[in-house]
């Protein structure tokens, strides 16, 4: 009696239940769940056969660690891919005392095919978000004129460098560079020309730079040049070349552009701000001297500047 109401409710599972018997790997017992897998079944019924369709014990056949290392009520759990019906199922395999004294293998296969594919999808989706949000961190840090890093971006570099500095020592420069009189391109050749001229300004100022030394679109017709490990008498070289390389580059209608170039070299204690007013002065002082030219604040001001 009591065993027919335990083959109910087992028959009532949504998932299958078998039993085995390890000496042999003869299935003891199993629900209706597996029914459709007796028809045409070998005798005697083996749990390689009947439930993988192979001959031999399965590779992934966990009776062995089963007996060596979980006692009686003990549950090892584990995922195999089925490949008679190609799919998923997590098994939960434990030993149980038979009423004859046997010690059996009871196993409880859920069929988790769709919540692995679920995972998977969930998988694919997080690889793509963080593909997206790679390209997102780029394209915020980056103006989208001239593809140079944008202000914020620069912002950052100055800061990571100041710090970079603080802690090993040595020195780095910035450059403050304003394309000269650049109203006149706007207003004489239009505001797509001037667009075109500034994109121009900024692929010859990255490629004139060392790859260790970063450009940035600073503001309208505005670019700043960080360059490590660099003092004043080089950064002015380097201020040289730029100006030489923007003044000598073609632009549409064979229109002359120049720019004007601040520079300045990092000073002991100052901050990010003050290093970058400094820059803006002489920068100042460049357009106010003519402008197509370089000034230089020095990184030890003589006594009283
Ligand atoms: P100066 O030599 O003193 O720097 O003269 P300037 O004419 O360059 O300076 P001003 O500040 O008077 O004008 C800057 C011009 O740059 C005006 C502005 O419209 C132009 N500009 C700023 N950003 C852009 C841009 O993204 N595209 C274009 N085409 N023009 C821009
Ligand atoms: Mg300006
Ligand atoms: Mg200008």
């Amino acid at each position: 009696m009591q065993g027919d109401l335990f083959q109910t409710l087992f028959d009532a599972v949504p998932f299958g239940v078998y039993i085995v018997d390890p000496d042999d790997y003869s299935i003891v017992y199993m629900n209706d769940h597996f029914r459709p897998l007796l028809e045409g079944a070998v005798q005697p019924l083996l749990c390689h056969r009947v439930f993988y369709g192979q001959d031999r014990v399965c590779e992934h056949c966990r009776i062995d660690p089963l007996l060596s290392t979980q006692k009686e009520g003990q549950t090892l759990r584990y995922e195999v891919f089925n490949e008679m019906d190609n799919r998923w199922y997590q098994i939960q395999d434990r030993l149980i005392r038979w009423p004859d004294g046997r010690l059996l293998k009871c196993a409880v296969a859920m069929d988790i095919g769709d919540l692995k594919a679920t995972q998977n999808r969930l998988s694919e989706v997080h690889a793509e978000l963080a593909i997206k949000n790679r390209d997102l961190k780029v394209l915020s840090e980056m103006d989208t004129l001239t593809r140079l890093a944008n202000r914020g971006r620069m912002d950052g570099l100055l800061r990571a460098e100041l710090d970079r500095i603080k802690r090993y020592g040595g020195t780095f420069s910035v450059l403050m560079i304003d394309a000269d009189h650049f109203k006149r391109v706007n207003d004489t050749y239009g505001h797509a020309t001037g667009d075109t001229v500034l994109q121009s300004i900024a692929a010859t100022l990255s490629e004139a730079i060392r790859t260790s030394d970063s450009a940035a679109r600073w503001g309208g017709e505005e670019f700043l040049i960080l360059a490590p490990q660099i003092g004043d008498k080089q950064a002015a070289e380097l201020a040289q070349r730029l100006c030489e390389g923007v003044r000598s580059a073609p632009y549409p209608y064979g229109l002359k552009q120049t720019i004007s170039v601040g520079v300045a070299t990092y000073r002991s204690g100052e901050s990010i701000e003050r290093l970058l007013a400094r820059a803006d002065e002489q920068l100042y002082v460049a357009k106010a001297s003519g402008r197509d030219r370089v000034e230089s604040a020095a990184a030890h001001p003589k006594k009283g500047v």
